[in-house]
């Protein structure tokens, strides 16, 4: 049985595909440990991993949260975070390094100890026909020359730090890159090398929640949520609230970092609350108002529902562009989404089959694709062959 070292960014969208791998690994025999910020101890050690803390990685986005202040703060989560995280793992004694594609912290970790490493990707896999939003550009250099203060922080954190990829910090890769979503969905799939496995949707069983009562749930049950990152703020989600409250049974709204009073009076068959068992309610909904956060989209295309995408940021615009041109669902800028927008195309994607049926589709691709049992199988395999893999660094 084999030791095996998760080093993951302290976020939602980030850990919670990571812990149905970890516990088929436990489930296997194998020894995981989990290294993040202390938000995420509890769901961790639930999973069955030895939890290992490090301060600084679970701060909030960068203001504004554009790529330079992104790869700013990873560069500086780096350099604060390595040395603690450079003495766990050498205490531990891991075989295989686990660590998310934008954790550069694991990465560098594992090619100073020399030890294999893995890479996970919650978003897209990125090359240069489907460009990483974090990568070299001239886009990039604009927004430094605009921002010098940012850049030359940017600069000075990485300094010393041997082993970070030269510029896109959020797009780290190794001999083996772990792709939580489908073939199906990832564009222009087959340009990707065999490193690159497409395992698709990663959702073991959650720890219920008690608060939340499906049964109460009435069909069509509506859904609408912006993710835990960014805030969409009161007026967006009550404009989601009150546009669907016509078309639904029950439709639910979860606030994020909203407070759900702050909505102000809402219909009586509207559930607001800050957060809800996505998958469960997922599992019943008709529909889907989400941000394009990866994972959300996963989940509704493992549930089969036709989504509303209203991209906040990061990666959300390209994945909203795919949701849309499978004909899974449709986008609308957040500017555009008035209550009467948000309604009018609600109706077409509850009424018009053809946005079910892609979505159906979409579902029997995730579900082919093995989710955390064969992220668990890949890892395995990665680890029987070892460090005849030479474990090399770099960022697509
Ligand atoms: N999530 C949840 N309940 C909520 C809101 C979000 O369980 O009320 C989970 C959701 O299932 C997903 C993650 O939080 O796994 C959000 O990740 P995503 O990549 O979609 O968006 P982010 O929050 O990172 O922007």
């Amino acid at each position: 049985m084999s030791t095996v070292a998760f080093v993951n960014l302290a976020m939602h969208g980030h850990v919670n595909p990571t812990l149905p791998v970890v516990a088929e690994l436990v489930r296997r025999g194998h020894s995981v440990s989990y290294h993040t910020a202390p938000a995420f101890a509890g769901s961790v050690e639930a999973a069955g991993a030895s939890v290992r803390l490090y301060s600084g990685g679970d701060r909030p986005m960068p203001d504004p949260p554009i790529p330079l202040t992104m790869l700013g703060a990873l560069a500086r989560t780096t350099a604060d975070v390595l040395p603690g995280l450079r003495s766990d793992l050498r205490e531990i004694g891991p075989d295989l390094v686990v660590h998310g594609a934008a954790c550069p912290w694991g990465a560098v970790a594992a090619r100073e100890l020399g030890v294999p490493a893995a890479a996970l990707f919650t978003t897209f896999a990125f090359d240069r026909r489907t460009p990483s939003p974090t990568r070299a550009s001239w886009d990039l250099l604009a927004s430094a020359v605009a921002r010098p203060a940012a850049a030359l922080g940017y600069l000075r954190s990485r300094w010393g730090l041997r082993h970070l990829p030269p510029v896109d910090l959020a797009n780290v890769r190794e001999p083996l890159n772990l792709v939580f979503t489908s073939r199906a969905f990832q564009p222009r799939a087959d340009a990707f090398d065999r490193s690159y496995r497409f395992v698709g949707a990663s959702l073991g069983a959650r720890p219920p929640d008690p608060e939340f009562a499906s049964d109460r749930l009435r069909d069509p049950v509506l859904y609408a949520s912006l993710g835990t990152v960014f805030d969409g703020g009161p007026r967006l989600l009550r404009a989601f609230a009150t546009a669907l409250a016509p078309l639904g049974g029950t439709v639910v709204v979860a606030t994020g970092a909203t407070d759900p009073a702050a909505l102000g009076p809402l219909p009586g068959n509207v559930l607001a609350r800050r957060f809800v068992p996505q998958p469960e309610v997922l599992a019943r909904a008709a529909l889907f108002v989400t941000h394009g956060g990866m994972n959300s989209v996963n989940e509704a295309m493992y549930a089969g529902v036709p989504m509303l995408v209203v991209p906040q940021g990061a990666d959300q615009p390209l994945v909203a562009r795919r949701v849309a041109e499978l004909g899974a669902g449709l986008a609308i800028r957040t500017q555009d989404a008035t209550e009467a927008a948000v309604r009018a195309l609600a109706r077409r994607l509850l009424g018009e089959p053809r946005f079910r049926a892609a979505a159906a589709t979409l579902r029997v691709a995730q579900r082919a694709a093995g989710g955390h049992r064969r992220a668990a199988d890949e890892l395995e395999h990665h680890l029987r062959r070892g460090s005849a893999d030479p474990c090399r660094l770099s960022s697509s």
